[in-house]
């Protein structure tokens, strides 16, 4: 009885929300506010119905999130939708024809826990070619159902109730409530402006007794921000004496554009041995919708995540899983030919918005393109800025703010996705060029 009212609450948490959204003329009460997270609880405080105050939230400020929200206006408006983050075209072909081959040669039962053996070897030979790395494929690497959930996995692995996890704001939506389910807290330590660079006296600053973990996150969602070598070593050289663990979302490892290598964890030997390093198959071969990622990490942290892995999902979707083998055997050069794939992508869509009167640099890494609008629309905050270009303008972007716990104040930007078709950018672009 309780587990179905539950789950009806859910569902009508998902749909509340955007229902709204949608309504031009429906009341928005969290338009005049400020800050991200402000913005996410006033989707959350709509959605309260009687029956639901049985249940203490144990996430009170959590909401539908921005992705959800963005792409369900962009399809009730008809926008194209350059918000939330996954290409308008496919993966190669013959990773697609090889899920039908292995549907129909019978590899539908459970995968092993820790991912099929062919595809953790496929990633070891790719972290050997990339990073020159020799990780042992049986102890070092798991297979896990997206990025998110290897993420999960390892904080709840780690956090114990009263420690702190330092995050980097702006930062991905899917950490503060991992660490919070696990009875952590987050740290934000703001990346300075206008580079999102780590600041090094902040970060030294935010460092204490209760700092468990810290998640680094390069190339970055959403600025494209690279963590260089250098970097890295001046992050281990603050750390060295202390207890303190890392995860490195590595999603974006393979989108680093203007012939700058990927600085990885896993090329850092003292990182790397307190690090579980993550990455995901979504964006290296354009299949979000797979949801199969990985993590890397020593095999004493492995088996702390796989302890947590086998009870959260206990393993990825096989089919996927041998599709990805085979194709990643097949086609090695996959991963090296990405960086130019994306970095014509962005450089088409930047040199289309010169011809607009939003402000940017080039970004660096990852398949999002920061702009600066406050020559068009000073006045409207990035929340506020998005919503109007969805309605008014036909494309949707995701506001910057909403990845702040406290958002700089007169912060201008929003965050376009440029996975998209070459006619698509092109279609998005001249409408910018008309705001
Ligand atoms: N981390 C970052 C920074 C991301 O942008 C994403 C992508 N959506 C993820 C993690 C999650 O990846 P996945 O879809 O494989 O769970
Ligand atoms: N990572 C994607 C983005 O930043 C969104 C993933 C999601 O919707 N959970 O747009």
């Amino acid at each position: 009885m309780l587990r179905g009212m539950a789950h009806g609450h859910r569902i009508a948490q998902a749909a509340r929300p955007d229902a709204a959204v949608g309504s031009s003329d429906s009341p928005r009460p969290w338009l005049p506010r400020a800050s991200g997270s402000a913005i996410l609880a006033a989707f959350a405080g709509r959605l309260r119905t009687k029956s639901e105050a049985m249940i203490q939230s144990k996430l009170p400020n959590v909401g539908t999130t921005i992705f959800t929200t963005m792409s369900q206006l962009a399809a009730q408006t008809g926008a194209i939708n350059l918000s939330q983050g996954f290409p308008d075209f496919d993966g190669p072909q013959a990773l697609r024809e090889a899920v039908g081959r292995h549907v129909m040669a019978g590899h539908n039962q459970y995968a092993p826990m820790t991912g099929l053996p062919a595809l953790r070897e496929q990633v070891a030979q790719k972290i050997a070619r990339s990073y020159g790395r020799r990780v042992d494929m049986d102890a070092e690497v798991t297979v896990t159902p997206g990025a998110t959930e290897a993420i999960f996995c390892a904080v709840q692995a780690l956090v114990r109730p009263g420690d702190e996890v330092i995050v980097f704001d702006p930062c991905y939506d899917s950490y503060e409530p991992s660490v919070e389910l696990a009875g952590g807290r987050c740290v934000h330590v703001p990346l300075a402006l206008p580079d999102f660079a780590i600041d090094w006296q902040r970060l030294s600053d935010a460092i204490g007794p209760r700092t468990r973990l810290i998640i680094l996150n390069s190339p970055h969602n959403p600025s494209g921000a690279l963590i260089s070598r250098a970097e890295l070593d001046q992050l281990a050289a603050l750390i060295r004496e202390r207890e303190i663990y890392l995860i490195s979302d590595e999603v974006y490892e393979h989108l680093v554009f203007d012939g700058v290598a990927h600085a990885s964890v896993l090329a850092h030997e003292e990182l790397y041995a307190r690090a579980f390093v993550v990455s995901s198959f979504g964006k290296t071969y354009h299949v979000t919708g797979w949801k199969t990622g990985y993590v890397v990490a020593p095999p004493a942290l492995s088996a702390e995540l796989r302890k947590v892995h086998q009870f959260v999902t206990f393993c990825g979707i096989t089919p996927l899983q041998w599709a990805l083998a085979d194709y990643m055997s097949a086609h090695p050069e996959h991963v090296d030919e990405l960086p130019a794939f994306y970095q014509a992508k962005r450089d088409l869509f930047c040199d289309l918005l010169k011809g607009s009167r939003f402000t940017f640099t080039r970004s660096p890494g990852t398949y999002f393109q920061l702009a600066d609008y406050s020559a068009i629309r000073d006045d409207l905050s990035d929340v506020e800025m998005s919503l109007w270009l969805t309605r008014e303008h036909g494309v949707a972007t995701i506001p910057v703010s909403v990845f702040y716990q406290t958002p700089p104040k007169d912060l201008r930007l929003v965050r376009f996705c440029f996975a998209k078709r070459e006619e698509t950018l092109r279609q998005a672009a001249e409408r910018l060029c008309r705001v």
